[in-house]
Formats: structure tokens, sequence, C-alpha cells
């Protein structure tokens, strides 16, 4: 585990020029470094201003030449992010001057932060549990509107709180049976040990509740991954353009991970799209590629959604039903009537249960109806307050674990085990709920969960 006693820097924004960049820095020297520093243009000393203050004035290099005209902010632990002594410089967003600035920094004793260390010092103090620290992660990579207010509600505590109900209830029913231990001669009133079912009953269920949610969660942070398909000329690539420039909906750019093209995502109806082998709906040159049988049959298995797209402007054939009749075998699937802003085709009689269908036009830019469809097929759960989804794996697998002790608990109640063998299973939910926000993690899980986060976060 990196030391607490040194005081750590980065640049916190993105790489890049942009109107404003962020030097952060955090330690016990954090003080001593930005005053070394920065100098106030007015009269007052960084240190005399209140904490939080933005205070205008010159970066400095080590020869005390101004690197930038900057704003610096000084918050005084433990009253802030990471719990220390921290200083934040908004300089212009000039990869040259941050380079200048943090080097600076670097020079009056600071060192390079590791990649998450800040947050990682803000767990490590106090001032967030792990739930909250592993929505900050969330939150920065948040692929859609709904996942993002979902992180922001699990970093303002809404995750934490459920499971801190949980776990108080839990540390009750621990509480009367370790009294029971110790005055065994005296049995339990039947009433009491009826309440202490439903307590444990009402536990079990909230968990439920949690990880019946978990889907949704990672959907959230995922994406459904999504395959458009049709017969060359269906309307694929034009529709994949609207999706993607369609002004509701969200673009963003990640890296593939098994390929050097990009992964396409896009929002529609509020539901994260991660759309499939984009590459070979666009690189339509090559006419043995065109037909692309192989590569929709491949992006086809893949999906957790397939949009079967069909000319509504001409006569559909049986190509167009084999296609979609394989889709529908394969994962949801909705039947897309292409070049809606054209005289329709009629439409055959087909002898098969047709999936959803819309009517869309890329070239009018009317994708209402498919919106509505694919909102239709993976509706948000209303139920689940922002903030209050399991977020991950890690904590998706620690939530299951407590239901089963739990489980184990009522179970062995209800076959009048004695107090010792249920406080077993009791103390084994607790446990697992305290790694849920980090009262009882294991430093390699936090190493785990820190890593991931970049530098400056
Ligand atoms: P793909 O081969 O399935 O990718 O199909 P394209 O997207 O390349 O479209 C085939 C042809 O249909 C092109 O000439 C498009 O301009 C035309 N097209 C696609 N979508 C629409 C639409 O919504 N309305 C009209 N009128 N034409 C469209």
């Amino acid at each position: 585990m990196p030391p607490l006693n040194d005081t750590i820097a980065a640049i916190s924004t993105p790489r890049g020029a942009g109107a404003i960049g962020i030097l952060r820095l955090s330690g016990p020297q954090a003080a001593e470094i930005a005053e070394k520093r920065f100098k106030p243009l007015g009269r007052k000393g960084l240190l005399e201003h209140s904490p939080r203050e933005l205070v205008y004035g010159d970066l400095l290099d080590s020869g005390g030449q101004p690197i930038d005209r900057v704003l610096c902010t000084y918050s005084r632990g433990p009253a802030s992010y990471t719990g220390e002594d921290t200083a934040e410089f908004q300089c212009h967003g000039s990869p040259m001057v941050l380079a200048l600035g943090l080097e600076a920094l670097f020079t009056a004793g600071a060192r390079q932060a590791r990649a998450g260390e800040f947050t990682r010092r803000a767990f490590l103090n106090g001032r967030l549990d792990l739930a909250q620290a592993e929505a900050v992660g969330d939150l920065l990579e948040a692929q859609s509107r709904e996942g993002a207010r979902h992180a922001a509600g699990q970093l303002a505590g809404a995750l934490s709180q459920k499971i801190g109900d949980i776990y108080s209830a839990l540390v009750d029913v621990m509480a009367h049976f370790h009294a029971v231990l110790d005055y065994p001669d005296e049995d339990i009133d039947p009433f009491r040990l009826e309440e202490l079912e439903n307590t444990l009953a009402a536990q079990e269920g909230a968990l439920d509740t949690l990880l019946a949610a978990c889907g949704r969660g990672k959907l959230l942070r995922e994406g459904v991954p999504c395959a458009i398909v049709g017969r060359p000329n269906a309307g694929k690539s034009s529709l994949l353009n609207a999706m993607l420039g369609w002004e509701r909906a969200i673009v963003t750019d990640i890296p593939g991970t098994t390929r050097d093209t990009v992964e396409e995502r896009c929002e529609l109806g509020g539901v994260p799209l991660r759309l499939i082998d984009t590459a070979g709906l666009r690189d339509t040159a090559d006419p043995v590629e065109k037909l692309g049988v192989e590569r929709s049959r491949k992006a086809m298995e893949e999906a957790g959604l397939i949009l079967v797209l069909i000319d509504s402007s001409r006569p559909a054939g049986e190509e167009d039903f084999a296609l979609l009749q394989k889709a529908v075998s394969l994962a949801p699937a909705i039947l897309v009537w292409t070049k809606g802003d054209l005289p329709p085709a009629p439409v055959p009689f087909v002898d098969m249960e047709l999936p959803p269908a819309v009517t869309v036009s890329a070239k009018a830019q009317s994708l209402g109806e498919l919106e509505e469809a694919v909102a239709e097929l993976f509706p948000r759960e209303e139920a689940v307050p922002y903030g209050q989804l399991l977020a991950n794996t890690r904590q998706e697998e620690a939530a299951r674990r407590a239901r089963e002790g739990v489980r184990r608990a009522r179970e062995a109640l209800a076959a009048g085990l004695t107090p010792d063998a249920l406080l077993t299973d009791v103390e084994e939910a607790l446990a697992a709920l305290g790694e849920l926000t980090g009262q009882s993690i294991q430093e390699d899980v936090t190493d785990r969960i820190f890593s991931k986060f970049c530098v400056g976060k």
C-alpha cells in the first residue's frame, strides 16, 4: 500500500488542451508546497484566506518565475476530498502549463500520485466508504444518463445507507443472541423469537431486492450489445449514422478491446447500447463484405438486442424473414421497417410470430418508435431509487454471501438450533456487508478497486 505520509500531486483533468486544467495536491506538506509555488496577487498569503476560498495568483516554477495565472483553492484536512490538506490549482488548460506546474510541485517536495490515489486516500481517511469510492469511478465512466444518476446516488451514499440499515438490523439480532448466550438459563420469549425471525426475513427481502436489480446495473455499466442486421441496402449504415447522430443519443468513442476500431455506443430510449461490428456496416466498398452474411451471423450471436432491418419501400422477401426468424431465436429482436419516408410496399403474409415492429426513417431522422421499443424491452425499474443498484460483480457477490448468511440463520432459527449456530451465520452476513462498504475489507481487494482509476482521480 502506498504510504500516506507523503504528499501527492497529479494533473486531474483529461489530456489535451482545454479552457481549464486542474493540478491537485494532497498530503501533509500540501500547505508548505502550495505556499512555495503559489503567489497570491493580493496582500494576503494563501493560508491567510479562509479554507476553500478561490485565490487568484501566479503559479511559480522552482526559480520563482510565473508559469501561469491561476486560481488556487486550499482545503484544510479533514474537511477536504481526501481528508488531508489539499490544494487545487485551476490553470489554463494547456498541456505545457500543466506539465510545468506539476514539475514545480514535484521540485517542491510532492511526488506523482498513483492511479486512484486521491480517492483511495479519501477512503482510507474515512471520507468515503468503498461503495462511494467505487461510485466515483462509475460516475466518471458512466455510459448513459441513468448510469450517471445511479453513480451519483451511490456517491451520495444511497447504497451505503441501504446496506447500513441491513447491517444495523443484523447487529441488533446478534446483540440479542449474545445476551442469550450469556444467560443460557433464560428461555427466549416466543414472541421475541418471532420478532427476530421477522427481522431476519426483512433483511433477506432487502438483499433480494438489491440482487434482483443487479441485471439493470450491469446493463447500465456495460451497455446492451446490439447488432444491426438486414439485407444489403436495407438501410443499416444509414440507421447507424442516424442513431449516432440522434439528438437524444449520447455518443462516446471507447477504444475497442478486441480490434483497433472504436466501439460505438449510443443511448436510445434511456438504454445504453454498444453497437456490435459497426465496422462491417461501414466498409461497404468490398462487394463480398457487403453481403456480410458471416459478419451479421457472428454479430447476432454476441447480441443482447438485434435490430432486423427491412426496407419498407420494397417488397420484403423470404430472405428478410429468414433473417428475422434467426434473430428472434438468438436474442430479443425488433423488426425495424426502414425508409418510412417513402411510400410503403405491401407487406407479404408471413407465418411466424413477429417481434415488436417499428417504422423509422434515417433520412427524416425519425427514430421515435424505435426509441420507445428499446425502452420497452429494457424497462427502467422505477422501484429502484437512484444509487441503490449494486454496481459491480464485487458488490453483487458480497450481497449474495450476505443473503446466504441470513438465509442460513433463518433456517437455523426455524430448526430450533442453538443461538451460537445462528450467530456464525449472521456474523458471516455482517462480514459480507462490511466488505460492500469497506468496513472489513482486505487490502488486496482495495488495491484492485483503486488500480482501475486513472491518475489524478
Ligand atoms: P445498408 O447497405 O443496409 O447499409 O444500407 P444503406 O444505409 O447504405 O442504405 C441503402 C440505400 O438506402 C442508400 O441509398 C440510402 O440513401 C437509402 N436509405 C437509407 N435509409 C433511408 C431512409 O430512411 N429513407 C430513404 N428515402 N432512403 C434511405
